[in-house]
């Protein structure tokens, strides 16, 4: 589903991303950590093709993200991206969120737009709120409008960049519930998160990064287990 082979990205002469390979495949929840600046959004970036890269390639659903010729429109509607700070557009209502780029990236009509945002705001419980504008929803609220928005293209594959870091503590289950639920729909996902708890009871690998490196990428059960290399111990030791 989504390969990514020998990838390697600098900025000057620092390496953000050295050598980075591994593989997703499909229905796989892969669970991303690692110390702040090891390279974990920009890995994130390259794979819906927001970020170049100079070196390696990434396949996603058979698409070579690094080819010039690759749409990159295209690319992203089958990858959903969810952010941190939930990056809906402000000037639209919630339903005209999850609406907009179905109708202009997938050319779909008013109405069938609007029936599959409903939809989705039934799964992520917020039916009553399509009318509001996100500043009126709380940060949870708003997250799980994102994750609807990214849903409405229906992807293949969803990538998630701490999607709950910027939420206060009595919001991030709602949006953990809502991922979890989606992982158990048999989506593949990507998460970056520091939710280890989540991460032991959804994810299927973990990767931990360090410095630009992939030091770890074990299965889940395994990951926990322990035998940690230390540079993934010393993180752990410090957020667990
Ligand atoms: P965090 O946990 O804080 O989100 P991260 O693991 O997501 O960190 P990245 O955002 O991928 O880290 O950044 C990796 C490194 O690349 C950091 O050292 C950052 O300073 C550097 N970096 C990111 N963007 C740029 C840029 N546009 N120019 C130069 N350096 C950059
Ligand atoms: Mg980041």
């Amino acid at each position: 589903m989504i390969e990514i082979n020998g990838v390697t990205k600098s900025y000057g002469d620092f390496d953000v991303l050295k050598n980075c390979t591994t593989k997703v495949d499909r229905g796989e929840i892969v669970v991303v950590c690692g110390p702040s600046g090891s390279g974990k959004s920009t890995l994130i970036k390259c794979i819906n093709g927001l970020e170049p890269f100079e070196k390696g390639s990434i396949r996603v659903h058979g698409i070579e993200v690094g080819d010039p010729k690759t749409d990159l429109t295209e690319l992203r509607a089958q990858v959903g991206m969810v952010f941190q700070n939930f990056e809906l557009f402000p000037h639209l209502t919630v339903i005209e969120n999850i609406k907009l780029a179905q109708k202009i990236v997938l050319g779909r009509s008013e109405g069938a737009a609007n029936t599959k945002a409903m939809q989705l705001l039934d799964r992520v419980g917020l039916v009553d709120q399509a009318k509001k504008f996100p500043g009126q929803l709380s940060g949870g609220q708003q997250q799980r409008v994102a994750i609807a928005r990214a849903l409405a293209m229906d992807p293949v594959a969803m990538l998630f960049d701490e999607p709950t870091s910027a939420l206060d503590p009595e919001m991030i289950s709602e949006v953990l519930d809502v991922m979890t639920d989606l992982a158990k729909d048999g989506m593949t996902m990507i998460v970056v998160t520091h939710e280890m708890g989540f991460a032991r009871r959804v994810s299927t690998r973990v990767v931990f990064i360090d410095q630009g490196e992939i030091v770890e990428d074990r299965p889940s059960e395994d990951f926990f287990s322990g035998n940690h290399n230390p540079r993934t111990a010393a993180f752990l030791s410090k957020i667990l």
